[in-house]
């Protein structure tokens, strides 16, 4: 049987079903209707978190805090990582700003705080930086440099869904977090995402802004789009939010079967326990060193696929060598990394045989 790097996790058929039946009867399908507004109070709680607004996608989330908090009009800079999914770098770029890309740290991947302020200019206007993986950015020094400088801190917290970090939900941290709740995620809406913020400005911007920038009836005072969560999206939320915890547990298992399986193989990197951090498991990425490992990391993808096994190349390429984003500030550690990592099937439906399956694969090698 096959293995996919993912399989999204879903309810029981008659639970979701019991859940949209209201819908059948009140024929309000969308526009923040009563189960939108059900899964924000039970999201906030969960996440711990003031308040959020939820989109109709993590992406059009991003963008749309962006242009909320005012960055848009002033052709400014954002320093944002090459090591993340595309979207965050368009967010950025479709808001008319420029990506100014910071390198990352060899060992967990996030933004390196170090390398931020030589960046900085009098352009800049933010940082975007992203925990990926579900792995904590050091959000304690951006967030002093962020102050030091008057930066705007937006984190795309895609990965993160229920990460806390000395028991703070991660949606605290900056001035906006944006979840996904994108199909692949570790819950998901089928498709969907949210701010998460503290201030009341913003509450009321980003509710106008993903709605066409309707004030009222008669008055439209910004050019908004359109990004609403609908309400089968919702109740897909609502059903999955119940299995949330049982679905984080089952990838710790699937990933501490991996951790006793690879560590210590020589030319293997994991990922590294972070401390004071509640994980959530969202992805499992390896670094293959070619030389050490005497296999290069596109050699085991290929040797995977010929099992019926599909990894994926995440972040492969890096965002800054992608033929939309020419950049000449350089970034080789996050260039290393990309052509030697490996994310490896994980969802919480993995089993133990299918994780020693992968694993005796990897192992093989010649
Ligand atoms: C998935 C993802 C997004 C976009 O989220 P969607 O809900 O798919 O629009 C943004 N950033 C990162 C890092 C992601 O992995």
């Amino acid at each position: 049987m096959s293995i996919y790097v993912t399989r999204s996790s879903m309810p029981d058929y008659e639970e979701y079903i019991e859940e949209i039946k209201p819908i059948f009867e009140s024929h309000h399908l969308t526009n923040m209707g009563p189960i939108y507004k059900k899964l924000q109070h039970q999201l906030m709680a969960y996440l711990g978190v003031p308040q959020l607004s939820m989109f109709v996608n993590g992406h059009l989330a991003l963008e749309t805090v962006i242009q909320a908090m005012g960055l848009k009009d002033s052709e400014g800079e954002v320093i944002t990582t090459p090591f993340t999914f595309v979207s965050t770098t368009h967010a950025i770029t479709r808001n008319g700003l420029k990506p100014v890309f910071c390198d990352i740290k060899p060992d967990d991947y996030t933004m390196d705080p170090a390398k931020i302020e030589a960046l900085i200019t009098d352009k800049t206007v933010a940082i975007v930086p992203v925990h990926v993986y579900g792995t904590l950015c050091d959000v304690e020094a951006i967030e002093a440099i962020a102050k030091k400088h008057g930066l705007k801190v937006i984190y795309d917290a895609a990965h993160a869904f229920g990460v806390k970090y000395k028991g703070v939900g991660v949606g605290n941290f900056g001035d906006a977090a944006m979840f996904s709740f994108h199909a692949t995620k570790v819950f998901n809406t089928i498709e969907g995402g949210a701010i998460a913020f503290s201030d009341e400005t913003l509450r009321k911007s980003l509710h106008s802004l993903k709605n066409f920038g309707i004030k009222d009836e008669e008055c439209i005072d910004e050019v908004g789009g359109n990004a609403k969560m609908d309400e089968f999206r919702a109740a897909m939320g609502i059903c999955n939010l119940r299995n949330i915890e049982a679905c984080i547990a089952a990838r710790g298992a699937a990933a501490a079967r991996y951790n006793e399986r690879l560590s210590g193989v020589k030319g293997i990197q994991l990922m590294k326990t972070q401390a004071d951090v509640q994980p959530n498991y969202a992805y499992y990425a390896v670094l293959f060193d070619a030389e050490q490992f005497g296999e290069s990391r596109d050699a085991v993808y290929d040797r995977l696929k010929a099992n019926d096994i599909y990894a994926r190349k995440y972040f492969y390429p890096a965002v800054n060598e992608m033929d939309c984003y020419d950049n000449t500030n350089e970034t080789p550690v996050a260039a290393r990394i990309s052509r030697q990592v490996l994310t490896l099937p994980m969802y919480a439906d993995l089993t133990e045989a299918d994780v020693d399956r992968i694993c005796d694969v990897i192992l093989e090698r010649k």
